[in-house]
């Protein structure tokens, strides 16, 4: 069984150097596997963030600007291979304190620092390859020259969720210091804790200080005065629509660029062609990895009429076989949801569901086995109807809903039947069908023959609500670019637009 917990209690991350917020004020980290308090964040508030993004402009033009944004990229990368060495490192540690943040299975949060580690290395490599990408000659008429540069855009935001905490915060921190820019992460209040280890990373491989700045703490009080900061030239967000809209909102009176990534309802459409038992597990594994909170989880399922009844059965048994436990428990597959406000919003979906005349199939419920924490069993719902609220919105929790289809036609109609647009995936023996579905389904993201697999070499974001921008792939540093034409006149004849006048 598991240990007590034991975690690093830290400051706010400012200037290369720990310091206590402002105000004083710290929150409990619950865990949300015994919801006892195991420590403190510290809260910060509009005043740290103030302290922090000075310190990140002072980082970015410090010693006339050589040393960080204007350092050729390789110097740059040096750094983030350093923090990928020390992830590695410390990945037993790391993954260890996010299952006990967030609940996530041990298993899974092994696999987000291999991850951390990964994008580190990553996007080491962009800033390299940066530096060849410089100074591109661009074909003008007669009489002129140009090169482009590209430059970091200055000090981003970086506001980050809490059901990868650590991952989704690397995705904005690794291309954006590779690209040369300064930064103020502010991790989800509900799970900060890796973050901050982070920081402690940073500040072991003397990364120069100001590059990075972390401010843990509420939204309203520490995320909000970060995204409309005048000082602040670019806003990177993970999260919620709802928060997505404040962000667009709070950026807009100094026209800041934001990039949003954010939820979904992205369906796993099955045909009639697979093998049923594969086919299933993908299909679980596509909506309860991660506890079920995931912004891709393809958490509406469309079964092929003909093996409906069949697939749902094998669904259910599988199911009832996944392994619901703390997370640090050998072979949790399962661990509890983040905190006490997400469990009940997932049963009250599930309540809502039943009585719009939904059948639960299996789950909605606390395990047996288990009297304390957020735990849901995986619930699978069937006899939904497409104006239901559990067909609609995002549940952000271990809740499938199942609905069946005839044809190819039905099956894209109901894909695309959702405000958002993040991800999709099909199943199907028949390549060409499922190419065919990859082009209709409206979606940033498609699996074919898998659900959720992610690679950092890839892009990734979504169409409609669920945001726009592409964060990760060949492009992912360029949201962190601004680029400068230089043209040059290069005749040495007069312009001779205007006349001269006489001596
Ligand atoms: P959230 O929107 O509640 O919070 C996200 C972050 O925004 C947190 O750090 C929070 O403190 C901060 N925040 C809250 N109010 C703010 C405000 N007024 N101004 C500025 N910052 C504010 O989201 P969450 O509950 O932490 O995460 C779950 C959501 O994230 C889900 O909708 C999920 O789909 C989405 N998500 C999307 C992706 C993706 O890649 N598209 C990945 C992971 C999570």
């Amino acid at each position: 069984m598991v240990a007590t917990a034991k975690i690093p209690q830290r400051q706010l991350f400012i200037d290369g150097d720990w310091r206590a917020p402002a105000l004083g004020r710290r929150l409990p980290v619950i865990n949300p596997t015994t919801e006892a308090s195991i420590g403190e964040i510290p809260a910060g508030t509009s005043e740290d963030v103030d302290a922090a993004v000075a310190a990140a402009r002072a980082a970015l033009k410090r010693n006339r600007g050589r040393d960080w944004s204007r350092a050729p990229g390789a110097v740059r990368a040096k750094y983030l291979r350093a923090i990928a060495a020390k992830m590695v490192e410390r990945k037993s540690d790391l993954a260890r304190l996010e299952a006990l943040d967030c609940g996530k299975p041990l298993d899974e949060a092994a696999w987000d620092m291999d991850d951390v580690a990964g994008c580190f290395e990553f996007f080491a490599g962009h800033a390299e390859a940066l530096d060849k990408r410089q100074n591109a000659a661009v074909a003008l008429p007669e009489n002129f020259k140009c090169h482009l540069k590209k430059e970091p855009i200055g000090v981003v935001a970086l506001i980050t969720p809490w059901n990868y905490p650590l991952l989704m915060a690397v995705w904005k921190v690794a291309p954006a210091l590779a690209a040369g820019c300064t930064a103020v992460l502010k991790p989800s209040e509900l799970a900060s804790l890796t973050c901050l280890e982070l920081g402690d990373v940073c500040k072991e491989i003397g990364l120069p200080s100001g590059v990075l700045n972390i401010v843990t703490g509420l939204g309203h009080e520490a995320g909000a005065p970060l995204s409309s900061h005048p000082d602040v030239d670019k806003v990177a967000f993970t999260g919620s629509y709802a928060t997505g809209q404040k962000i667009m909102v709070a950026a807009a009176p100094t026209v800041k660029p934001v990039t949003l990534e954010l939820g979904g309802k992205s369906p796993i459409v099955v045909f009639d062609d697979v093998d049923i038992d594969k086919a299933v597990e993908w299909t679980l594994f596509g909506c309860f990895w991660t506890n079920g909170q995931i912004c891709s989880a393809t958490s509406r399922l469309l079964i092929h009429k003909n093996i409906a009844k069949e697939f749902v059965d094998r669904m259910v048994a599988w199911s009832k076989n996944i392994k619901v436990s703390d997370p640090l428990e050998e072979g949790c597959r399962l661990g509890p949801v983040v905190s006490e406000g997400q469990y009940e919003k997932i049963k009250k979906f599930v309540a809502n569901a039943k009585s719009e005349g939904a059948t639960i199939l299996t789950g909605g419920v606390r395990p047996k086995h288990l009297e304390k924490g957020f735990f849901i069993e995986p619930t699978i719902i069937t006899d939904i109807n497409t104006s239901m609220e559990i067909w609609r919105e995002e549940v952000f929790g271990p809740v499938l809903c199942v609905k069946e289809f005839s044809t190819e036609e039905e099956a894209i109609e109901l894909a695309n039947d959702t405000h958002y647009g993040l991800a999709g995936a099909v199943i199907s023996g028949d390549r060409e069908r499922c190419q065919r579905l990859a082009e209709e389904i409206d979606a940033g993201c498609i699996w074919v023959n898998c659900s959720q697999p992610c690679f950092c070499q890839a892009p990734w974001g979504g169409n409609k609500r669920s945001g726009f921008g592409r964060e990760l792939g060949e492009g992912g540093i360029d949201n962190y670019l601004s680029i400068k034409q230089v043209t040059e006149y290069t005749s040495d004849a007069p312009w001779g637009w205007y006349k001269a006048p006489a001596n």
